[in-house]
């Protein structure tokens, strides 16, 4: 997969994309990931990307050229997936980002500032993300959130795809809880089942926990289940703890 990233601050990006999982995996050649500063592409004699909205609102506004400019540049004859980070967008989900991971070209776009122009969003993005319901001042923590929960699901990033599919949200359910050593911590004793063993009951367990973790801290999430008869049944056991 090829991954570029759209911002006026690559530094704040490249320092996150060059260390840890992401960054081995980098290095690996799981995927490759480029930072392009728009402001390389303004023609401008001053560098400047921005001006006031035409709205009498307070604050700048990303101007269409340098994006582009940079996007043409970037994409040449290639038509990439082109996301807009923006609290205006759909939701990120788990979901989503295993369908992204699919793809082989993606282009996002960090907005800084009051955003971007409404006619660069008109003429090149194909779909905008959001990572949650508020506002933050550019684009940058949004695309690293969106390129790390896409990159750890390429084959290669994790040692085994059990590492990520085992994980919260990927079959909409939260994880069971997880214990290490010491057996004892606390006076607080490591679940028993765990160190028997035996492997299908470890695994029950594991189903049981996931199912009352999520009942528990996220209920809603239950309801976009087809839950059977015996997860139903230990949900209604556990009902009053
Ligand atoms: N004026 C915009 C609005 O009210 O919709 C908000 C602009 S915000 C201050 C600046 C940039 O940060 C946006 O262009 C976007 O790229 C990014 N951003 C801010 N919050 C975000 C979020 N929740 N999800 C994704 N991107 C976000």
């Amino acid at each position: 997969m090829r991954i570029d990233i759209a911002t006026l601050f690559p530094d704040m990006l490249e320092n996150y994309l060059s260390q840890s999982v992401v960054g081995r995996a980098r290095d690996k050649g799981v995927f490759s990931v480029k930072c392009h500063n728009i402001r390389d592409y303004t023609l401008d004699k001053h560098r400047r990307v921005d001006d006031t909205p035409y709205s009498e609102r307070q604050g700048m506004l990303m101007q269409c050229e340098p994006v582009y400019n940079c996007y043409k540049a970037v994409a040449g004859d290639k038509r990439p997936h082109v996301i807009y980070m923006s609290p205006q967008g759909k939701i990120l989900t788990q979901q989503r980002a295993k369908e992204l991971a699919q793809m082989d070209e993606l282009f996002i776009l960090c907005g800084h500032y009051e955003g971007v122009d409404q006619r660069i969003i008109d003429e090149i993005v194909d779909e905008e993300i959001s990572i949650g319901d508020y506002v933050l001042t550019g684009g940058e923590l949004p695309a690293l959130v969106l390129v790390d929960s896409v990159v750890r699901m390429l084959e290669g990033t994790l040692s085994k795809a059990d590492c990520y599919e085992d994980e919260s949200h990927y079959n909409g359910l939260l994880e069971y809880p997880q214990y290490t050593r010491p057996e004892i911590w606390h006076d607080k004793q490591v679940p028993e089942v765990l160190l028997s063993g035996h492997h299908a009951n470890i695994l029950k367990w594991r189903h049981e926990q996931a199912l009352l973790t999520t009942f528990k801290k996220r209920p809603d999430m239950l309801d976009k289940l087809e839950l059977s008869d015996a997860d139903l049944a230990i949900i209604h056991k556990n009902k009053g703890d």
